[in-house]
């Protein structure tokens, strides 16, 4: 679970996250709001990338400052941008990255390279150079990264974006099946194709705050109020 209590945060004299108090379980969360509504900013305090000015975070009742450690191997993140977030040249021993750095042996560091890799359909693409794979492979790659910690809750910010449709279908089945084994899935986006029927919930953010936070059909009614497209068939 993660908690966010009076969160706040400010760059510089700019006051992005305002007082956000909000409570994650291991369900499927849409987070959408228009650019700069704090969306990224969110998120990355769910696992210490930035900290809190006031206000803190709970993953499993630890506040995330105390055990980062721990706020990071219970919290998986993908970002907008995969290529930022890999780490070696080849796909197994960026999968393998986290895990190592976890200090698991061997054994336990191969197999969990070798399910998330099959997870996300590049199981026999090890020695493959990342920067062979398409835009596609790389954010499964990306996800294949974060899954290798087993994280309880997986966050992905704009996963979609730059895939081609196959690819966000495929990346969209991987998402189903995690969901399916109880894993958290918080998609930020604000674009809401597919996920209506998926979603436990939309939390709508604007100016750094929580404008609603319900389930999809609900929600259909409150996006145009925060300048989110609604798609069709909502
Ligand atoms: P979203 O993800 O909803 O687009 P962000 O969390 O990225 O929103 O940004 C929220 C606000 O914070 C925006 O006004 C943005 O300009 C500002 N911001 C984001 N990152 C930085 C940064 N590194 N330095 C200064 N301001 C930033």
């Amino acid at each position: 679970m993660i908690a966010v209590d009076a969160l706040s945060y400010r760059y510089d004299d700019e006051l992005v996250l305002d007082e956000i108090s909000v409570t994650l379980d291991e369900e499927w969360v849409v987070l959408t709001g228009p650019n700069g509504s704090g969306k990224t900013t969110l998120v990355r305090q769910f696992n210490g990338l930035l900290e809190p000015d006031s206000g803190v975070v709970r993953v499993d009742d630890t506040p995330v400052q105390d055990d980062p450690v721990a706020a990071r191997t219970a919290v998986g993140m993908v970002f907008q941008s995969p290529r930022s977030q890999f780490v070696a040249a080849t796909v197994g021993a960026d999968v393998a990255f986290g895990p190592e750095n976890l200090g698991l042996d061997h054994d336990e560091i191969d197999r969990r390279v070798q399910a998330a890799l099959t997870a996300v359909n590049l199981d026999g693409r090890e020695d493959d150079r990342i920067e062979t794979l398409s835009g596609g492979e790389r954010a499964r790659l990306a996800i294949a990264g974060a899954l290798a910690m087993e994280p309880d809750h997986l966050v992905l910010d704009e996963p979609f974006t730059g895939l081609d449709w196959p690819a966000q279908q495929s990346v969209l089945g991987h998402l189903d099946t995690l969901s399916a084994e109880g894993v958290g899935v918080v998609v930020v986006t604000h674009d809401l194709r597919d996920m209506r029927s998926r979603a436990d919930r939309v939390i709508g953010l604007r100016d750094g705050q929580i404008a609603f936070d319900l389930p999809p059909g609900a929600a259909g009614d409150r996006l145009s109020d925060i300048d989110v497209r609604v798609p069709a068939g909502w």
